[in-house]
């Protein structure tokens, strides 16, 4: 990653190639996971012979802390924490202390928020709030534990996932979203279950269109169920309306129940791209940066800390990197298969995509 000439002090404001803001910061903690869910770390590809990253490569929390902070002086208010499975890195509780005590050049905290598959998490919702995390977002593919067994791969029931959201509501992280990837002809039976289900609870449900990351899960256009598809099911049943964002470069559309009992979330990057708001940069485990989460290539900012870098350097080229960014991937794919009939595999097949296991959600 190139360090320039002359340095520069942040500002706080940085603006990218197509005049998008640096707001949100995703890190991801690991690239293990302890699920095997056939669109993310299929079981063929994501065996016992597979090569994890060892620990040396690993930024350590004060590496990531270190980044962070260089982050927020460059205006990032909002940081997730990912992977992998973000609960299997020992001591995450340890990294978020650190991270909570960062504060945005206007002395605010930031929002502070880690996405999560439930497993581990009711043994550690507590010791999360502790630390200062402010919210979890949970994925939840299915009701249906046969359903669910089949998605994630190893087994593991629905039940479990409802317990460890439970804990998280109980100790105060929320509001918590529930992330369902809808996959069709494998969880779209379940649109209907789960809307019924969160209807009316402080959860709130957001269904994500089945993604073409990475290069494990084979991706066809054919599996993809649209967003306006899943509103159109639930609204037959229980009406909907749409509600505007909370924020510009919000992920979600909105949409509430008719009868005031509750809202939705639908995140259609496949059909309706929404790179031109897109104010994120993911850090990796191993401290490379992307600039978008369909990149084939980071920018190695590990090895400029670990060759002794100083922050007005790495703070630099930082911001040389997004001043540059001019990715709208997502957006270049709906050009692409616009006039492809169903079976399209997108524009970018053949590209070597970064794995989500690795560079986080
Ligand atoms: N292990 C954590 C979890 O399960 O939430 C965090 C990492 S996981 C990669 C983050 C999110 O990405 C999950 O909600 C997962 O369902 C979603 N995801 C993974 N592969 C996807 C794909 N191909 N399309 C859409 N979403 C995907």
């Amino acid at each position: 990653m190139p360090v320039p000439d002359t340095l520069e002090a942040p500002t706080g404001l940085l603006s990218d190639a197509l005049a998008r803001p640096l707001h949100d910061l995703r890190i991801s903690v690991t690239d293990r996971c302890n699920f095997r869910c056939v669109y993310c770390m299929p079981k063929e590809v994501f065996d016992k012979d597979y090569a994890y990253l060892p620990h040396s490569s690993l930024l350590s929390f004060e590496e990531i802390t270190r980044v962070a902070a260089l982050f927020v002086a460059h205006g990032v208010e909002k940081i997730r924490l990912t992977g992998g499975e973000p609960l299997l890195r020992k001591n995450i509780e340890g990294l978020i202390a650190q991270l909570r005590a960062l504060r945005t050049p206007s002395g605010r905290p930031l929002d502070l928020t880690l996405t999560t598959n439930g497993s581990l998490l009711a043994r550690k919702a507590q010791a999360l709030k502790d630390a200062g995390l402010d919210r979890v977002t949970v994925s939840l593919d299915a009701l249906d534990d046969a359903v669910f067994r089949r998605m994630n791969d190893v087994d593991f029931a629905v039940s479990d996932v409802l317990d460890g959201m439970a804990a998280a509501h109980a100790v105060g992280l929320g509001p918590i979203k529930v992330n369902m990837v809808v996959k069709g002809g494998m969880n779209d039976d379940q649109i209907l279950p789960m809307a019924r289900h969160f209807k009316d609870t402080p959860y709130i449900l957001r269904f994500i269109e089945y993604m073409d990351v990475g290069a494990s899960n084979g991706w066809n256009m054919d599996e993809v169920v649209p967003s306006g598809e899943v509103v159109r099911r639930i609204s037959a049943e229980m009406p909907l309306v749409p509600v505007s964002a909370n924020y510009a470069g919000e992920t979600a559309a909105r949409w509430r129940y008719q009868d005031g009992r509750g809202e939705i979330g639908l995140i259609s990057s496949v059909t309706q791209a929404f790179c031109q708001d897109c104010s994120r940069i993911r850090l990796s485990t191993e401290g490379k940066l992307y600039t978008c989460l369909f990149a084939t290539r980071g920018h190695d900012l590990r090895a400029l800390m670990r060759e002794g870098r100083s922050d007005a350097e790495l703070s630099s080229a930082i911001a040389q990197l997004w001043r540059k960014r001019a990715d709208r991937y997502s957006e270049t794919r709906t050009i692409n298969t616009a006039g492809l009939e169903r079976g399209g595999a997108g524009g970018a097949a053949g590209q070597k995509r970064i794995e989500m296991s690795y560079i986080g959600g």
